[in-house]
């Protein structure tokens, strides 16, 4: 895989594809608001050696699902403001990739100056499922760059103009924070130091099986907290209430099961739940033994005596992967059991890699120090892609020649 390092730069006009799909919020006076800019500060890496190295840069990106629609409230305008400031120069912002004076503005860039061009998912073509309306588009991104840097982690396991058609067009390189996804994944897939432990949470079982079964012929240990634990109980014969409970996939938890006893694979399950009526703590909680849930209670986080149980298998660990909340940890009264493991995992001296969405939003939402992390993924649904064993269009177009 090519880096920024291999291909030639200076001077040119680097299309940067880049993951700025922040959350956002309209504030009392109707602006939208940057609630996360966790992305934002992940993409400033390539930005900045890119300006180093003298590349005038056009920035690409998406905010949301606007689909081929101009939705005012899914405009990159305030991100191109907030990147600015996160990279510490103005970013000229270009409103219409179709309008009269783009191509004027992209070559009148001089070394090191950056523009972002407006929502490209704003452009129905980026997201055509049909390949000829999508190289259409990719043509005209093309005409605004000399290179084709991919650096937006988030969106590698998408085949879309911006990120694959567009590098069939052009020479191509990884960025900075593709490489440092590809070099994570690469080691807890390809290379792993043991003990090696991996804990899934989440909410639905039928979301990680992929997942599972990928990784069940590589691991020592699966620890299984989260939603998807209680269709593990289940399958061993015990009932979990109002729990959250995927019945069509209890064969194939049975058969997975199976699996782990022949591969040697040790799956810990919950031995203790926090359990209520409601889902949003407005109901009384009590912690019971996991096998004994009573009826109409639901499993809402893992138990103390789990919580531990997981952290002591994690502190014996020299890989960690990560992927899925024990609990539902939005809600104070069902936080604490993934407090536990992600404080454990990050005391630990293993490699540790987070995965998914949630799971990296936890870390920040119950104000863990991010740094004590080896690796936490900015591509929710490309880390899953990744930990499933699949080839994601994004990177194997890289390796095209
Ligand atoms: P990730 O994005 O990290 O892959 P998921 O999307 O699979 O994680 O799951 C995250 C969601 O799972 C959270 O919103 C959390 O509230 C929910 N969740 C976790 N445990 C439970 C549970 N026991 N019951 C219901 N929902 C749960
Ligand atoms: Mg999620």
């Amino acid at each position: 895989m090519k880096t920024i390092d291999d291909i030639d730069v200076t001077n040119q006009r680097v299309l940067l594809r880049a993951d700025l799909n922040a959350p956002m919020k309209q504030d009392a006076n109707g602006v939208m608001q940057i609630t996360d800019d966790g992305r934002l500060k992940a993409s400033v890496t390539t930005i900045n050696d890119l300006r180093k190295k003298n590349a005038k840069i056009v920035v690409l990106a998406h905010l949301g699902r606007p689909k081929g629609e101009r939705k005012p409230e899914l405009s990159l305008k305030p991100i191109a403001k907030r990147l600015g400031e996160l990279v510490g120069t103005p970013i000229t912002f270009i409103d219409d990739l179709n309008g009269a004076d783009t191509l004027t503005i992209v070559n009148a860039l001089k070394p090191g100056e950056i523009a972002m061009v407006e929502n490209i998912r704003y452009e129905k073509d980026e997201t055509s499922k049909d390949a000829t309306e999508r190289q259409k588009l990719a043509k005209v991104l093309a005409t605004l760059g000399d290179v084709f840097v991919i650096d937006g982690f988030g969106v590698v396991h998408r085949e879309q103009a911006s990120v694959t058609d567009i590098a069939r067009l052009l020479p191509k390189a990884a960025g900075r924070l593709v490489q440092a996804e590809q070099k994570a994944f690469d080691k807890v897939l390809n290379n792993p130091v043991r003990p090696y432990v991996v804990v899934l949470g989440g909410s639905k079982v039928s979301d990680k099986l992929g997942v599972i079964n990928n990784l069940i012929s590589k691991v020592d240990k699966l620890l299984i907290g989260g939603g998807m634990a209680f269709t593990f109980l289940k399958a061993q014969g015990f009932e979990v209430g109002d729990s959250l409970l995927e019945i069509d996939r209890i064969e194939e938890v049975k058969q997975l099961i199976k699996t782990a006893q022949e591969k040697n694979v040790e799956i810990v399950l919950p031995v203790d739940v926090v359990i209520s009526k409601e889902l949003d703590g407005s109901a009384p909680v009590s912690v019971v033994d996991a096998h004994q849930i009573p009826v109409g209670q639901k499993g809402l986080d893992i138990g103390p005596k789990t919580s531990e149980l997981f952290a002591t298998k994690i502190r014996d660990a020299k890989t960690v992967v990560w992927n899925g909340p024990m609990g539902v940890f939005e809600v104070n009264a069902f936080a604490s059991g993934t407090k536990t493991v992600a404080q454990a995992l990050a005391n630990s001296d293993a490699y540790s890699v987070v995965g998914g969405g949630d799971s990296a939003a936890a870390i920040r939402l119950l104000g863990l120090d991010e740094s004590k992390f080896d690796h936490i993924s900015t591509g929710g649904g490309a880390s899953l892609e990744l930990l499933e064993g699949k080839v994601l269009p994004g990177l194997a177009v890289l390796e095209e020649g």
